[in-house]
């Protein structure tokens, strides 16, 4: 990771925010280079979601919108992690996070060292010469540093009771003063006692208008899917879409972390891409259709049916953004898949499935894909107080086929499939009703990927130190990000052998004219070609062009109008007619 953080910095991708004034934790600023692969990694997933499709269409909305959606989204109420105090630094830490964060520091490893999970007791002696070492400077407040014997006394105590002792346990024994409060995970910072876990609301406040006060507070957004949801009518009515379809937005996001870390895997403002997909109900698929297609292992999700479900649904945008990834050079093998448990999914969600990349740091979310009934409309619909029940004529007429008896049967059914043991039977009726009337509010299955998580995996996944031979035989490390073409910065970079030949000058500049029309282009001409070839491979650009005496038919007719294309993964030289550069590169740099 260090190595990844270096090379952002060095070639311009990615600096820390405000660096000039120390930084400013959890905000990071995207260099030449990191703007130009952001920005190609965001049309990437713009045409895959949107241009490519008839049934996805886009949207824009502002980062602060009224508060009143954020009480209906939940946000206000329930948008918290769990967060600790320290008692003696009043640092805060995630309180889920509290152990990873740990046991990145440099004290706690040298304090586990002395832990021997095989002995009956502790080594009394290493500890001690722990404490003036690495103890006193980095962990001050940690209890066995306040009190060592105490301390000594309770890890006695511990072992006695027979109970097994692994190296956390080991740890808090050291770091609690009182164990009848409960035993204390030790503060990161300063080795002190960390209090109760607490909900911490994760929005960041901000006020609109003159006044700072309670009822002017906003947020600025920590999602952009709510105003997909608050805008889900006015796209309707404007834009001839049917269910299903989808609403497409990417925009920056912020959440007040607690512990932002791991570069800009977990930041305060971010950018996200979600989609909301918008699908009929099962039921209403069922009236249509006369049947639900359950999903099965292996069925053809390559063209949408009328009868899918949103558990096909769901299958079919798992599949979707599987195959996006794979063609931005995430390959299926890079990534990993992870099924929330019924036990994990939010109390509306039906089922939730994160995407997971193999970080430096761990195997981590990417993506995440949910499908989430018809929560957030309906309670958009009770709190706004307006309709956004949608009326579907198709709908209306298959239930019209249907006589006293079948459409009986069809409330009983449903209300023997409800969801929600406490809905009654008056409900059920009440809801298949509405739909006999062609009315439902959707169900959405929702494919959210973060920006900056991506363009990091992307880094990691490009980054190579290889060892090469250079042209005198000498061995040499050559480091290089192998981006897909797609999403390089910079596809293609033009050279002239010589930079004191102006014949070689201006053919050189003349090509990078011709192709900046078509794609990103960079000019060089300083330094041996071989430091050339290794700043593009340093910054992932996958072609190299150079404009030799061949060239400009110095060394005889045959090769004149040629140049040599290096390719960067292969550093393989071919020679290519100018005139045929474009549909060279071209080929590489489509979808
Ligand atoms: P996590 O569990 O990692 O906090 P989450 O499940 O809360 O993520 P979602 O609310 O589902 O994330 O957001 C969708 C996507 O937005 C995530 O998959 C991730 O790519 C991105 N994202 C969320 N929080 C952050 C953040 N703090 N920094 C960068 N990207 C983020």
């Amino acid at each position: 990771m260090e190595k990844i953080v270096s090379l952002c910095k060095r070639r311009g991708f990615i600096y820390q925010s405000s660096e000039l004034y120390g930084g400013w934790n959890g905000f990071w600023d995207y260099g030449p280079n990191g703007a130009e692969l952001k920005r190609n990694l965001r049309d990437t997933w713009w045409h895959a979601m949107t241009r490519f499709r008839d049934d996805v269409v886009g949207l824009d909305a502002t980062i602060i919108m009224h508060p009143s959606i954020w009480k209906a989204s939940g946000h206000v109420d329930t948008f918290n992690d769990p967060m600790c105090a320290c008692k003696s630094c009043n640092k805060l830490v995630r309180a889920d996070q509290a152990w990873s964060v740990l046991e990145e520091t440099r004290w706690f490893a040298s304090l586990a060292a002395t832990f021997d999970p095989a002995s009956t007791s502790c080594n009394e002696e290493k500890l001690r010469k722990w404490i003036p070492r690495d103890g006193s400077q980095h962990a001050p407040n940690l209890a066995l540093i306040r009190d060592p014997d105490a301390a000594f006394g309770r890890i006695a105590a511990r072992i006695s009771s027979g109970a097994p002792l692994d190296v956390r346990d080991f740890v808090q024994t050291l770091a609690t003063s009182d164990p009848a409060s409960g035993w204390r995970t030790p503060c990161p910072h300063c080795g002190g006692e960390l209090g109760d876990a607490k909900p911490f609301n994760l929005m960041l406040k901000t006020n609109t208008g003159p006044i700072a006060s309670e009822e002017n507070v906003s947020y600025l957004r920590p999602e952009t899917a709510q105003a997909i949801f608050a805008q889900f009518k006015n796209v309707f009515d404007s834009s001839r879409v049917r269910v299903p379809f989808g609403i497409a937005q990417i925009g920056k996001a912020f959440r007040n972390e607690i512990t932002p870390r791991n570069f800009t895997f977990r930041s305060r403002e971010f950018e996200q891409m979600e989609l909301e997909f918008f699908i009929l109900p099962d039921e209403a698929v069922e009236l249509i259709c006369g049947s639900v297609l359950p999903f099965t292992e292996g069925m053809d999700l390559s063209e949408p049916k009328p009868n899918w479900g949103w558990e096909v649904w769901h299958r079919y945008w798992l599949k979707e953004r599987t195959d996006y990834y794979r063609s931005i050079g995430l390959p299926t093998e890079v990534l990993d898949f992870y099924w929330q448990s019924e036990a994990d999914l939010a109390h509306y969600a039906r089922a939730t499935v994160d995407i997971l990349f193999q970080f430096p740091f761990g195997c981590e979310e990417l993506e995440g894909i949910a499908a989430r009934g018809n929560f957030d409309l309906s309670q958009h619909q009770t709190h706004s107080g307006k309709p956004l029940e949608i009326f579907d004529e198709e709908l209306k007429a298959a239930a019209a086929n249907l006589d006293e008896k079948q459409r009986e049967d069809f409330i009983q059914k449903t209300h023997a499939n409800r969801r929600k043991p406490e809905t009654t039977i008056e409900e059920t009726r009440a809801y298949c009703e509405s739909l006999f009337q062609g009315c439902y509010i959707p169900h959405v299955i929702e494919p959210s990927a973060g920006l900056d998580r991506l363009a990091l995996a992307i880094l990691s996944n490009a980054f190579e130190e290889e060892k090469v031979t250079d042209a005198k035989g000498k061995e040499e490390t050559r480091t290089v990000l192998h981006f897909h073409p797609r999403i390089a910065p910079v596809k293609c970079a033009v050279f002239p052998l010589l930079k004191n030949r102006p014949e070689l000058v201006a053919e050189a500049k003349r090509i990078t004219a011709l192709l900046r029309r078509h794609m990103a282009v960079y000019y060089d001409e300083s330094g041996a070609i071989g430091r050339r070839y290794r700043r593009q491979d340093e910054i992932g650009t996958p072609f190299c062009v150079t404009v030799d005496f061949d060239t400009v038919g110095e060394n005889g007719p045959e090769n004149q109008g040629t140049v040599t294309l290096r390719h960067r993964d292969s550093m393989e030289q071919t020679r290519v007619r100018v005139e045929d550069l474009i549909q060279i590169l071209s080929a590489h740099l489509a979808p």
